[in-house]
């Protein structure tokens, strides 16, 4: 019998323990899958962020860790967690995060604040330009920023993606290197699709701000931390950035007080920008165990000293 503790927020165990279920059964594994175990008796953790587990030290026979998030920036560090500690590439999760990304793109590509929150009885016919005209970077390359980099491109947008190591992603000109303003010079607008990382930290600065087109976008469902915040206001309030869509911040839920909520050049949403889809998790969860069981290589195996 493998036992399988359920640590994440509570109001999510009733939704994953009837899918978690059915796919280890699929799997054929004979699991005790609980979201309340004996910390000595846990073979795999599944994970997500929460107040009750931040010391892994106990679970002395845990073989890995699963996390329900793609991000793992707040556990990557945690030296307790010894053992592996694998991360979730999850179809859903990815579809959402296309969604969400072309959607504020093209809100703000065809400029349709305009129409929806000034209907003022002024007739005043701007059409935007095609997608053509309109170049776009996406900073990171990997399972988020290039499903979304090739969604903007086969619209039209000329689409540059900036990655660490070098990538092919059909119809994006794919640029590696360690200085993202290679990647965002002329820019009308950007997506950050990093992970957040010591070396990611505040790169969306005032130097790469100041090399993108006048008036561009900026839209970050990453993390907070990749953008430095005052130079980002600074660009604002400027005119060198014409509007910032910000869905992660480096303290969530972002203070009531903070600036970000009444700068009339910000949309604040709730870290909503896409999310692990339990029916689809679930499976590649299941999966991973087996291999963990049957001695396969994990899949999604976090590199520690990466940080993602
Ligand atoms: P991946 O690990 O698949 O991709 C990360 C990408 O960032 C890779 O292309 C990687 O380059 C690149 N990268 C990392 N460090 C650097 C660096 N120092 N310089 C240049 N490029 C770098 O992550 P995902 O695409 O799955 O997810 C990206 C992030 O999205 C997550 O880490 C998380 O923070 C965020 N997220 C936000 C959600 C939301 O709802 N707001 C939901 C889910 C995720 P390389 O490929 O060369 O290694």
């Amino acid at each position: 019998m493998i036992n399988i503790l359920f640590s994440a927020r509570t109001e999510l165990w009733p939704v994953y323990r009837d899918l978690l279920s059915g796919a280890l059964a699929d799997q054929g594994l004979d699991v005790h899958l609980s979201d309340d175990l004996p910390a000595a008796d846990v073979d795999y953790i599944i994970f997500a962020p929460n107040p009750r587990l931040t010391d892994f030290t106990p679970y002395s026979r845990c073989r890995a860790v699963f996390s329900l998030w793609a991000g793992v920036d707040t556990i990557v560090q945690n030296e307790t967690l010894t053992m592996p500690l694998c991360r979730l590439e999850d179809p859903g999760l990815t579809q959402g995060m296309v969604e969400w990304v072309t959607g504020h793109v093209l809100r703000h590509h065809l400029g349709m604040d305009r129409q929806i929150l000034n209907q003022n009885g002024v007739w005043d016919p701007i059409a935007p330009p095609l997608a053509a005209d309109r170049p776009i970077t996406v900073l990171g390359m990997g399972v988020l920023g290039a499903a979304c980099a090739q969604t903007l491109a086969s619209i039209g947008f000329p689409v540059t993606g900036w990655s660490r190591t070098p990538k092919n992603v059909d119809g994006v000109t794919c640029i590696h290197s360690d200085d993202p303003r290679d990647a965002l010079h002329d820019a009308q607008g950007v997506v950050l699709l990093l992970p957040a990382t010591p070396q990611t930290k505040g790169i969306l600065d005032a130097d790469a701000l100041n090399v993108m087109a006048r008036g561009a976008f900026v839209i970050n469902p990453g993390r907070g931390a990749l953008i430095d915040d005052a130079a980002l206001i600074s660009a604002l309030d400027s005119g060198q950035i014409g509007h910032a869509t910000l869905d992660a911040f480096r303290i969530e839920p972002l203070p009531a007080d903070d600036p970000y909520w009444s700068h009339p050049k910000v949309t604040v949403t709730p870290h909503i920008a896409s999310e692990t889809r339990p029916a689809t998790a679930a499976k590649q969860i299941a999966e991973n165990i087996k291999r963990a069981e049957t001695g396969s290589p994990l899949m999604n195996l976090v590199d520690r000293t990466r940080g993602y």
